[in-house]
């Protein structure tokens, strides 16, 4: 196979981060217009099937386990940069429980709390849109949950939190289960 993408060009890391920086401008006024209840695009509105996005970061991370690392980096920016304003709380469990509507509210899943105290909780995501009904292929794939939820947490708290999936529908469970570890 060719692949017109091979050796793409690396941009300086300066014109790495100004593009970011558009893009999370641009995304925060993505959340503004919905909640003025308007869409992005102006014919298909926001909302469209999950299997695009769930076939691409499954097969992703099957093919290329070292797209993980990247994925939970990516993750944890989006969810310290564009994210964090969402939730309210200053201990984890008050934090824990702003989160928790949240990936109700967007169809991601439904949340449960198990536990939370100051230094660690452990949360489960119930009809997850990116595993739920996936064979079990002995993995856990909601690699970009975890990184959003860490970069979240973590900029909420003001403390660097860790987040690991230990259960996940990939991986024959019933449900996501993740560990929040505050490392500070
Ligand atoms: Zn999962």
């Amino acid at each position: 196979m060719k692949n017109p993408y091979k050796n793409s060009p690396r941009p300086e890391p300066d014109e790495m981060e100004r593009r970011a920086d558009m893009l999370r401008a641009a995304f925060a006024d993505d959340y503004e217009k919905s909640e003025r209840g308007e869409s992005i695009r102006p014919r298909l509105g926001d909302l469209m099937s999950i299997q695009y996005m769930r076939e691409r970061q499954t097969l992703s991370f099957v093919l290329h386990p070292e797209l993980k690392e990247i994925a939970y980096e990516i993750g944890y920016r989006i969810g310290r940069d564009i994210c964090s304003d969402m939730i309210r709380g200053k201990t984890l469990p008050e934090i824990m429980q702003s989160n928790r509507p949240i990936a109700e509210n967007i169809s991601y899943a439904f949340e449960e709390i198990v536990e939370a105290d100051e230094k660690h909780a452990v949360y489960r995501h119930y009809e997850c849109a990116d595993c739920y009904g996936l064979p079990d292929i002995h993995d856990k794939v909601c690699v970009y949950e975890a990184g959003v939820a860490a970069g979240m947490f973590s900029e909420a708290l003001g403390k660097q939190c860790t987040v690991t999936e230990l259960k996940c529908c990939a991986n024959g469970d019933p449900y996501c289960e993740f560990l929040v570890e505050v490392t500070d």
